[in-house]
């Protein structure tokens, strides 16, 4: 998927869609602009994984010189989950990353890292200081179990685990401990639960040649060796299951391993059978965990077995209902409840209880089932889908303002807001307090002075849909979000014109979506050009956001300096070089503090 969107980008100007949106995209958003520099779209991404780069792949093609786009990140390094989520034995993958640098070399892109929205700068500022600003930040907390225990020593979300072993700095500190680990179990059957389940199982030697965090290398090296068996717990059966047959062979190709999944529990019903005739994925799944086990079995019959170090169990109709804990507090096993599949109406069909418990032991317990978006100080936000409202991608105007009205912080302050709180997973982090001396510098920075309105508001990646899908999805979701931007500047909505104020001088066809047939005329072309020019409002954009960044970061000290694209290009060839030397692929700084000594050595 990742390759088909490089080679349609080199090809065409933009990614066709199938409603041919992002095709238009290209050919009529410059008209819509005025062509004075000084008059450029500004915009702001708010988070530079996946979704955040191929929006502003798509703004700057669809814009062309008319636009200047900051991309800021809470981390000093870019990329999100594909430096932070990607498994160390996935390098392949991350090779989208050259993809991203091209982008963000671009002039008319700006890459601000370790800079948090709702830490650093509020969404009201950034609303102030841009005309447009594209939520992009992601799913950073978990879908949890609700069961007792599950807060018992090492119990972790598999979010938490796989940044232990990536090497994000939230990650580093998390206390895993595999001394006398000799089972793990791993709630999901999920790409995610399968990922941790390789990193655990793999040969040391070839998961140390990775960009695995030091860290954790050396942990598992020096005490993952006991680990003897991992269950992967799902509460549907192997038909259902939610991996992919790539990620899974990979699993249950491992050397030395010997993979169980008990007969009984691969009994296929009539209505499994339907399932996997509709969905070729599901069958492949299933044949390959049957392939597998079957494979071991006859091992073991002809006594060959025996030598496999380590066993994967596939432990399938099995809900998790307590975590069991030692007298120290760490966990010893999981009570699992054997369920089965029948039909519900309204809920197709989902697993039912069917009284029977057992345990499954296990001294580390992996919890998969789900990553969650966080809400964040004035930002709109669905609590029940933990995903930012919206419709395509545009987040309705009214949600909009009244976030920011319920949000003390937010409303206090037209433009730039006093203290900011902690980022919900930096609450360790020194934040700004109120003093009446930065309040006064802050409100005569240039966010406050030249804002004309409120910028829009957009959403893409995660943080749109929710936590699924691939690297590539978030093309096609950027395609839809940029297609909504390109259709509100049409439409006169970016441009500083107060939402609903009648048709900005658009014609008929334009509000019908009729904008292909729109292009070809001159006369309405004109029309757009001119009534943008005239409402076009100027936004401080860059400049602002770093006056204002200046103002708050020198009441806050050094751990608060700005990254650019430059200061990450120097960390990310001092984890190259360091890599070299050792061995592996990339040497990761895991500490914010280490990578921004790197980072302004250099500079
Ligand atoms: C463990 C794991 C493994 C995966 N492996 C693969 C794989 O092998 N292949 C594949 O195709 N897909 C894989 N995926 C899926 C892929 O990573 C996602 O589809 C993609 O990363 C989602 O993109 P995103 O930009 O929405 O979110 P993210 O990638 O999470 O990016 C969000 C960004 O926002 C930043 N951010 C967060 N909060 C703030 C804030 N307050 N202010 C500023 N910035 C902020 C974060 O630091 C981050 O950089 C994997 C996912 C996971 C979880």
């Amino acid at each position: 998927m990742i390759l088909s969107y490089l080679r349609s980008a080199v090809r065409r100007p933009c990614l066709a869609q199938k409603n041919g949106a992002a095709l238009w995209v290209c050919r009529l958003s410059t008209q819509a602009l005025p062509s004075s520099s000084d008059q450029n779209l500004k915009f702001c991404i708010v988070g530079s994984g996946p979704a955040g780069f191929y929006t502003l792949d798509r703004l700057l093609k669809a814009f062309g010189s008319r636009i200047h786009v900051d991309v800021l990140d809470r981390l000093p390094t870019p990329f999100g989950l594909v430096r932070s989520g990607v498994s160390p034995d996935h390098q392949d993958t991350k090779n989208v990353i050259n993809q991203f640098t091209a982008v963000a070399r671009d002039p008319r892109a700006s890459f601000y890292g370790n800079v948090a929205l709702g830490r650093d700068v509020s969404l009201q500022e950034l609303r102030s200081l841009y005309h447009g600003v594209v939520l992009a930040y992601g799913a950073e907390s978990d879908k949890k179990l609700g069961i007792p225990g599950e807060g018992g020593r090492n119990v972790f979300s598999a979010r938490e685990f796989v940044w232990w072993y990536n090497g994000h700095p939230d990650g580093k500190h998390l206390p895993v401990d595999l001394r006398g680990v000799s089972s793990v179990a791993v709630c999901g059957i999920g790409n995610v639960a399968l990922d941790c389940a390789r990193v655990l199982l793999h040969p040391l030697d070839e998961l140390a040649a990775t960009d695995i965090a030091a860290h954790a290398m050396e942990h598992i090296r020096e005490h993952g060796r006991g680990i003897k068996d991992v269950h992967l717990l799902a509460r549907r059966g192997p038909v259902q299951a939610a991996c992919t047959p790539k990620e899974l062979k990979e699993l249950v190709g491992l050397p030395d391993l010997a993979v169980h999944a008990p007969p009984a529990q691969m009994e296929v019903s009539v209505a499994d059978q339907a399932e996997m005739k509709k969905t070729r994925m599901r069958r492949r799944v299933y044949d390959l965990i049957k392939q597998a086990a079957e494979g071991a079995s006859s091992d073991q019959s002809s006594q060959g077995s025996g030598d496999k170090q380590r066993h994967l169990h596939f432990q399938f109709y099995r809900s998790p209902k307590e975590v069991l804990l030692d007298s120290e507090g760490r966990v010893s096993g999981v009570r699992v409840e054997v369920t089965q599949l029948a039909d519900v109406e309204g809920k197709g069909r989902v697993a039912v209880a069917t009284g029977r418990t057992e345990v499954i032991p296990a001294q580390l317990l992996l919890v998969s089932i789900g990553y969650r978006s966080l809400a964040l100080p004035g930002v709109p936000f669905d609590d029940g889908r933990a995903v930012v409202p919206n419709t395509s991608g545009r987040v309705p105007m009214e949600l909009v303002e009244a976030a920011a009205a319920a949000c003390p912080e937010e409303s206090s302050s037209s433009g730039p807001a006093g203290a900011i709180a902690p980022h919900p997973q930096q609450q360790h982090e020194h934040h700004h307090p109120h003093q009446q001396q930065q309040q006064q510098s802050l409100e005569s920075s240039p966010g406050s002075t030249n804002s004309l309105s409120g910028g829009r508001l957009y959403v893409v990646g995660w943080l749109k849909r929710g936590p699924s899908g691939i690297i590539g999805t978030n093309a096609v979701d950027a395609d839809e979000t940029v297609s909504c931007i390109v259709e509100d500047v049409l439409n006169g909505l970016l441009q500083g014109a107060p939402p609903g104020s009648g048709n900005g001088g658009i014609s008929k066809e334009q509000q019908t979506g009729n904008l292909e047939a729109e292009s070809s005329s001159s006369s309405s072309s004109r029309d757009l050009r001119g009534d943008a020019k005239s409402a076009l409002a100027t936004k401080a954009g860059s400049q602002g956001l770093l006056a204002l960044l200046a103002n708050r970061r020198s009441q806050a000290g050094p751990d608060h300096q700005v990254v650019d694209f430059a200061g990450w290009e120097r960390l990310d060839a001092t984890e190259r070089a360091a890599g070299q030397q050792a061995g592996k692929v990339r040497q990761k700084v895991v500490d914010v503090e280490d990578m921004l000594k790197v980072v302004h050595a250099g500079a």
